[in-house]
């Protein structure tokens, strides 16, 4: 029975070949292997980097998922839509946003960009976490000295009070263009039907803004308002949409909030339009324009919905844009 034979050959074979690894690995032959279980945890969501003298600190608010992008990214087709998420090997059936929460660390004060979904469910369970994420981070809200928003959306200032009508925030200036605070606290835009989310926005940057009113402070374009902070009108996604330029030490990073949504289909094609824009062919203009300046400059930039943590560079390509994240930076002290 050759095939018994050749079988029994290879069973030695192995055993020899395991007692072999076992005594070079110093343990047991007999030893059971353990299997692990699956973890349940991901990795923290926080992320360090260094920005010339400064410390930045990443916090997510967690996942906003669209659904349907056909249903949010318009002014093209479903076709093209999907052909560019499959070349980039997304899928198509959701298209998933981060929260990226940047917490800058000047030396003298703690600066917080945006703030998150609060504990609204209107994209789902998966937005809320920036508070956990910050004490998971080492950081107090307490000690937050100023919050600065982009927009008035609810991606961006629904965390700014708690649902018990307590400030998030209680040692915190604000800081937000007039431009926006008029806009979405406006009571008589509670009664707009179209677009239907306009009721809920509206509704909800009242409750975060407006018991802050004493603590608004409003940026103008081009103003340092805080050592290092120069505000940028961006508008088109909002009527007062800023980002902000950040610098020290001679470097400079950009916080470009909601100026691009999505990180192939609005750099691809930078003139897709998005859903939620309040002027869409002014939020396209103003894209390409300030896109275009970075990538000029070389500027880094932290956008807000991009994969996390969503530091990185953009450089033109074709008609549009390609964005390049910069590696992670393990070693806090790490340069360039
Ligand atoms: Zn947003």
């Amino acid at each position: 029975m050759p095939a018994i034979t050749v079988s029994r050959r290879q069973a030695l074979l192995g055993t020899a070949t395991v007692a072999a690894a076992a005594a070079l690995s110093g343990l047991p032959p007999s030893r059971t292997l353990a299997r692990a279980p699956f973890a349940a945890a991901q990795a923290p969501y926080y992320y360090r980097f260094a920005h010339g003298k400064m410390q930045a600190t990443v916090v997510s608010d967690g996942i906003l998922p669209l659904g349907d992008p056909s249903g949010t990214f318009l002014g093209t087709s479903k076709e093209e839509i999907g052909k560019m998420l499959t070349d980039n090997f997304l899928s198509t059936a959701s298209v998933v946003l981060e929260q990226n929460i940047l917490v800058l660390n000047t030396g003298d004060r703690l600066v917080l960009f945006d703030t998150g979904m609060g504990s609204s469910q209107l994209f789902g369970p998966t937005p809320g976490k920036m508070l956990a994420n910050l004490k998971a981070a080492g950081i107090d809200p307490k000690d937050i000295d100023a919050v600065v928003a982009t927009h008035a959306h609810c991606d961006h200032v629904w965390g700014i009070m708690s649902d018990d009508g307590s400030r998030n925030f209680p040692n915190a200036q604000i800081y937000i263009s007039q431009a926006d605070f008029d806009y979405w606290t406006d009571e008589a835009k509670l009664a707009i039907k179209e677009p239907a989310f306009m009721n809920a926005f509206i509704a909800g940057a009242r409750k975060n803004l407006l018991p802050n009113r004493d603590r608004l402070v409003f940026v103008k374009d081009g103003q340092e308002f805080l050592p290092g902070i120069q505000a940028i009108s961006a508008p088109g996604h909002t009527v007062g949409h800023t980002i902000y330029m950040i610098t020290s030490d001679g470097k400079t990073l950009a916080a470009i909030g909601d100026l691009t949504h999505h990180q192939v289909l609005l750099l691809e094609k930078p003139r897709i339009e998005f859903a939620f824009d309040t002027d869409p062919k002014q939020s396209a203009n103003t894209r390409v324009r300030i896109l275009d300046m970075l990538a000029a400059n070389r500027i880094p930039l932290i956008a807000y919905h991009f994969p996390w943590p969503g530091v990185g560079h953009v450089a033109k390509q074709g008609d549009g844009f390609r964005y390049y994240p910069t590696p992670l930076q393990m070693v806090l002290d790490q340069k360039g």
